[in-house]
Parts: C-alpha cells; structure tokens; sequence
C-alpha cells in the first residue's frame, strides 16, 4: 500500500552472520556497559544515597504529598463539595459529608465539613487537578514531601489524621518522613 507520508522506508532483512546468530556483538555491547559503571562507580564519589534517610534535592515545579489546609483561625477549609474527587482522573479521592454542630465553629470554618476524606496514594498520579479545582483552597501538594516507602498497601491510603495540616508543626518531621519506630528500625537493619 502506498505511504500517504512518503516517510516509509523499505528495509532490507539481511540474513545473520554466525556471530549475530550466537549473541556475540550483543554480549561484548552489555559488557562494556557494564565495565564503563563499573570503572565510573570505582573512580567517582558514591552515586547512590540511603533513600529515605537521605534525599536528592526536589525539582522547582514537584508535587508531592498533598496537605489540607486550615485557615489563619485553625479551622479546616475544605467543606466537602467534591469538586477535587470530581476533577481527579485517578479516582484516588474519596469523602463523607457532615454538617457542622453548634459550637464546631472554632474547627471547620463552613457549615459543611469533611467528617472523612482520603486520598489513595498508590492512585494518585500527582496531577494537582485537585488542587486547581478546589474553590476553597483547602487542598494543596507539597513542592517538598512525597509518600514515604511503606510495606503495606493499606499504609497508602491518607486520611485527615495525615492529610490535615497539623495545628503544631512539629507533629510532622521536617522532610514529611513518618515512619514508625519499628518501621525505621527495620529499615535501618536491611540496609546497614
Ligand atoms: S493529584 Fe491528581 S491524581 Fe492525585 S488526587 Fe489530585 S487530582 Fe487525583
Ligand atoms: S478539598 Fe476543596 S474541592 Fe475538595 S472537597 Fe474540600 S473544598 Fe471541595
């Protein structure tokens, strides 16, 4: 059939010759690579790091772990309307709706709140379409945090206990790491 491009390029199947047929060009090709890391590896300083202790600085324009944010008062900002679940092409944000009760005004600051809401990040593909289509600005991904290693699946799914910005800093550590003790312990033992 004729190309409509013009681009086709007819190829010629020239039959092998007995190095080709036993692998050799090939081997020789994967061994040389194999020797250039290797010299590489041996003459530079060490490439690798201990992920997670250890870090490589993050891009300008990353987005990771999500946080939702409180107000200047402390209260929640999201009130479950659902755009973000609705605008999320993984389906990874799923929510339960609760009207505020009398004397919750100090902790969501619309009358309608998130009683639940997670995020499953083993979905998530980082988008940030949620965050662009919250009207309350409740939602935003950290330039700074990814979801630390874990060994369960289950781990993977973020509720608020996780997803709320603490009202203290310090209840987070600084690189958004958060191990368990035992978890870090192990951790530490497979790669020492
Ligand atoms: S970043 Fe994208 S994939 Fe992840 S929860 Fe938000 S909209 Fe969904
Ligand atoms: S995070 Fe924003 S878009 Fe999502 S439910 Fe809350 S207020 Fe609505």
């Amino acid at each position: 059939m004729q190309s409509l491009s013009n681009r086709a390029k007819k190829l010629e199947k020239k039959p092998m010759t007995f190095a080709e047929r036993a692998y050799l060009p090939a081997i020789f090709q994967g061994l040389s690579i194999t020797m250039q890391h290797f010299f590489r590896a041996a003459t530079k300083k060490q490439i690798t790091i201990r992920y997670p202790e250890e870090t490589r600085p993050f891009s300008p324009v990353f987005r990771g772990l999500h946080v939702l944010k409180r107000d200047e008062q402390g209260r929640e900002r999201c009130t479950a309307c659902g755009l973000c679940a609705v605008a999320c092409p993984a389906e990874a944000i799923t929510m339960v709706a609760g009207e505020r009760k009398k004397g919750e005004q100090n902790l969501y600051r619309e009358e309608k709140y998130a009683v639940s809401y997670e995020i499953n990040m083993l979905r998530c593909i980082f988008c940030g379409l949620c965050e662009e289509a919250c009207p309350k600005a409740a939602i935003y991904l950290q330039a700074d945090k990814m979801a630390p290693p874990r060994y369960e699946r289950d781990e993977f799914i973020y509720g608020k206990d996780r997803l709320v910005e603490p009202t203290s800093p310090d209840n987070r550590s600084a690189r958004g790491i958060q191990l368990t003790p035992e978890q870090a312990e192990k951790l530490r033992t497979q790669l020492a």
